[in-house]
């Protein structure tokens, strides 16, 4: 069953159109990797869908309601939940607080404090400890948290890789991986090709503002995506 229809999307900065008539469904329980080159317009695309950057033009449909320039506070209530790139936490407020700050008076569901310290159990002996203080693992954990408090239907989640050592990233995919699995429909950007195919079930790559690739990941070799993300198709 289609979740999030993206239909002939633009997304403008100023002049420069980032995204450029780009169209895909996702299906419920979907995990989509976006790949490409840096500049290819994924961070561009997920801050759309959150309602982050409003489109220039195109439609985006919610379980087939059109939410294309609704702001983002409202898209949260609606079930769409965005970890950005960056983590953007509040480095003066502890982990606990800022995991409240996900909270989403128009959703119900499962997702509380206690239940992320328990999908990610480094995080509860620094429940009380500020964010700022926190290392870039523990952030990380704490901003897909906040994102898991809204109980989201669809989890946008930009490039949670970026800037920790190998080791980190493992062990926040292996904490992830619950979700993975849990049915939530999960968009995510990844920059790690391998890590990218192996816990995703579709690979989207993206060359200048196009979908140039769109496979299931179990139907595409690295050298295909390879070649995709350098324009060679
Ligand atoms: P990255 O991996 O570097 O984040 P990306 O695929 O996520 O790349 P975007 O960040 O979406 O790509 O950028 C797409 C294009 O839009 C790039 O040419 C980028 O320079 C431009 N761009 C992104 N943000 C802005 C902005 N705030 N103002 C102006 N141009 C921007």
């Amino acid at each position: 069953m289609t979740i999030l229809s993206i239909r002939d999307l633009d997304v403008r900065h100023g002049l420069l159109q980032a995204v450029r008539g780009l169209s895909f469904d996702l299906a419920k329980g979907e995990v989509l990797a976006l790949v490409g080159a840096n500049g290819a317009g994924k961070t561009t695309l997920l801050r759309a869908i959150a309602g982050a950057h409003l489109p220039a033009g195109g439609q985006i449909l919610l379980d087939g309601a059109d939410i294309t320039l609704i702001p983002s506070h409202k898209r949260i209530a609606k079930g769409i939940a965005l970890v950005p790139e960056g983590r953007r936490l509040f480095s003066q407020m502890t982990v606990e607080e800022n995991l409240l700050l996900g909270k989403s008076s128009g959703r119900k569901g499962a997702w509380t404090v206690e239940r992320v310290f328990d999908a990610f159990p480094n995080l509860k002996p620094r429940r009380h400890a500020k964010t700022g203080h926190l290392s870039g693992g523990e952030q990380q954990a704490t901003a897909i948290g906040r994102a898991l408090m809204s109980n989201p239907d669809i989890l946008l989640l930009d490039e949670v890789s970026l800037g920790l050592s190998p080791l980190v990233v493992d062990r926040v995919y292996q904490q992830l991986q619950g979700l993975l699995s849990s049915g939530t429909t999960i968009v995510l950007v990844e920059q790690d090709l391998s890590r990218a195919m192996s816990v995703a079930n579709r690979i989207i790559c993206m060359l200048e503002g196009h979908i140039v690739l769109d496979r299931p990941a179990s139907g595409v070799t690295r050298d295909d995506v390879t070649r995709a993300y350098f324009g060679l198709h």
